[in-house]
Parts: structure tokens; C-alpha cells; sequence
């Protein structure tokens, strides 16, 4: 990777990329980049995002670097990586993913998430379109990987994507659930988002909350099923 395409990334503070929000204590913002790329690339080869719908960030010691708006998984390169300094683009960057106050809520909720992932994965939103009794705890757990990896899942009221209704009612969600705190979030008839500690630990909980939405709907109409 070329380095110097990285919007400033190389020049990040590396006793901060060794914090804790690093994916291991020598990884470098570059390695956590090409990582992110990875994730993103893995996410579209295998159909669980498409287009330009997807957008990710890792938090590298005081900076978020968010996906450029418009980008596509299949082809994420470190030039598509805006960085977020204060909760604003640093100036001259590129335009970063409208839907970045909702990463900028989950970083603001939990000093030690490292990394936000948001893709419209089928299954995940397929369920997202379905009423559910407990909006604090949406998805069973058929299995208990759900639980084990992720915990619960909310949901968050339905808004027009990138509107201010959608991040207000998304900040209401995730700042009001009074000590019930869920790691995973389904925005009604719109998508999943999930933060994690790392890149890889958001990337294997949103693998946990697709692969648990498609057990749910796929047992949907066996009112018998186990859930535990
Ligand atoms: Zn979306």
C-alpha cells in the first residue's frame, strides 16, 4: 500500500495507534488500514454489502478515519479513508460517509471502541423490517454464539438515512438503554451497525449479528424453535 495516499494516516501518532484501540499493541495505522480494507473487500466478495451502501471507520488514537462517501467495498484503497479530527473533517480531505454522526455516537458512547462497521447486509435487514416485542433486544439467540460474541442487539427507529431525524434517534438509543448496553444496533428497515475494540472484533460481530439473522428468519415460521 502506498502510504502517502492515506489522508495523513502515516503521519498519526504511533504511541497512540498502541493504545487501546489498537488491534494489537505493534500494529501500526497503516497495518490497521490495510486490515480495514480487507474487512470491507471480504464484506462485498461475499455478497454482504453491495454497491456503495457500506461505510467503516477505525479510531486511531485521538482521529476517526471514516470511508470517503460514495465508496465502494469491492474496491476500498488507503486514498478513501477521510480523517475525522474533533468530530470534523480536517480540512482539504475528501467528503467523509454522511452516515459518520453515527459512528461519531458509538466512539462518543464507549472510550474504548476502535473500530464502527455499517453494511446492509440481507438477512440483518430483512429482520430489521419486522416488528419486534422488545426494541432493546431484537435479534434470538437460536444458538449461543449470538450472546457469546455480541450480547444483545437493539433496534433503532426508522429515519431517512443520512437525516438528522436518523442520528438523533439513533444518539437517543445508544445513550439511553440505563446500564442494558446492547453492541449491536439494527436501524428499522435500513441496516445493521456495530462498534468492537478492534477492526477484526467489530468485523467478527457483525459476521455473528448477519449469521444470527439469517438462523432467526430462516426459523421464523417454526413458532416451536428453541431460543435460549
Ligand atoms: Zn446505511
Amino acid at each position: 500500500m502506498n502510504v502517502d495516499k492515506v489522508d495523513e494516516v502515516d503521519n498519526a501518532d504511533e504511541s497512540n495507534v498502541d493504545g487501546n484501540n489498537a488491534e494489537e499493541g505493534n500494529m501500526t495505522a497503516e497495518k490497521i488500514i490495510e486490515q480495514a480494507i480487507w474487512a470491507a473487500r471480504s464484506f462485498y466478495d461475499r455478497g454482504k454489502t453491495s454497491g456503495s451502501s457500506a461505510n467503516l471507520s477505525v479510531r486511531l488514537g485521538e482521529d476517526i478515519y471514516i470511508t470517503v462517501t460514495g465508496s465502494c467495498f469491492g474496491c476500498l484503497s488507503a486514498a478513501d479513508f477521510v480523517r475525522i479530527s474533533r468530530g470534523s473533517p480536517v480540512p482539504g480531505h475528501k467528503k467523509p460517509s454522511r452516515e459518520l454522526p453515527l459512528h461519531l455516537a458509538l466512539y462518543g458512547r464507549d472510550e474504548t471502541a476502535g473500530a464502527v462497521i455499517h453494511i446492509h447486509s440481507t438477512y440483518a435487514t430483512l429482520w430489521s423490517c419486522l416488528p419486534h416485542p422488545d426494541e432493546d433486544d431484537v435479534l434470538p439467540s437460536c444458538t449461543p454464539h449470538l450472546r457469546a460474541k455480541l450480547g444483545r442487539v437493539a433496534s433503532v427507529p426508522y429515519a431517512e438515512p443520512g437525516s438528522e431525524e436518523l442520528f438523533a434517534a439513533f444518539r437517543a438509543r445508544v445513550g439511553g438503554q440505563n446500564g442494558r448496553e446492547p453492541n449491536g444496533y439494527l436501524l428499522r428497515n435500513h441496516g445493521p451497525i456495530v462498534a468492537g475494540k478492534t477492526l477484526m472484533d467489530a468485523y467478527f460481530s457483525m459476521e455473528e449479528l448477519e449469521d444470527a439473522a439469517k438462523i432467526a428468519w430462516l426459523l421464523k415460521d417454526f413458532p416451536d424453535r428453541e431460543k435460549l
